[in-house]
């Protein structure tokens, strides 16, 4: 089923589970209130994933004929505990740390909440990136779920929340957010939307 956007509820059971994961993080791995949130050591120490820089032809060679159009951003390899990362998107100086950071919590998200059966391949496409999340275009629901999982992850509710105001935050305040939880302009003004909508 494609939607364009998931239901408020769907939204908060999201988040609520997220809530759950990040409380159940190991001090030693992650503070809580540190930022940004340490995605590469929680994937490796919780849930004993590696993730890995590969090229796109890497990742083709793996995923093959049900590869969706155009770019791959990552992809989770269940059977043996990975997660790639597109190494071409994650070099660009601009935005390559927001969107490594946003493709690996995607990937969690996939591992997190849709793990059934067999060792299984998980791919994001770079169509179903972060910007996509508010488009019209319509996206299977796992892959909104897992871009609400990583939002949620990587911009969590407890320490967004105080920065937002009545009237939600103007263009100073979006991108002293943006360079503190390392995430792009249109991730971030989307995590403040969502909070507000959910609040
Ligand atoms: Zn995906």
């Amino acid at each position: 089923m494609k939607v364009a956007s998931l239901e408020p509820g769907e939204i908060d059971r999201i988040e609520c589970e997220v809530g759950e994961i990040m409380a159940a993080v190991p001090p030693r791995v992650w503070d809580g209130e540190s930022l940004p949130v340490p995605i590469d050591s929680i994937a490796r120490e919780v849930y004993g994933l590696k993730v890995r820089e590969v090229s796109h032809d890497q990742m083709r060679e793996i995923v093959g004929d049900q590869a969706t159009e155009g770019t791959m951003s990552g992809l989770l390899l269940t059977g043996i505990g990975e997660i790639w990362v597109n190494d071409w998107e994650a070099r660009q100086p601009e935005w390559g740390s927001q969107r490594k950071r946003f493709t690996i919590g995607h990937e969690l998200g996939h591992f997190a909440m849709h793990q059934s059966g067999p060792p299984a391949i998980y791919c994001r496409a770079s169509d179903s990136s972060e910007s996509a999340e508010d488009a019209p275009t319509p996206h299977p629901v796992p892959e909104l779920e897992a871009n609400t999982f990583s939002a949620a992850f990587l911009m969590p509710a407890s320490l967004v929340r105080p920065e937002i105001g009545p009237e939600g935050v103007d263009g100073d305040q979006l991108k002293t957010l943006m360079l503190r939880f390392d995430s792009s302009a249109k991730a971030m003004r989307r995590r403040v939307e969502t909070l507000r909508l959910i609040a």
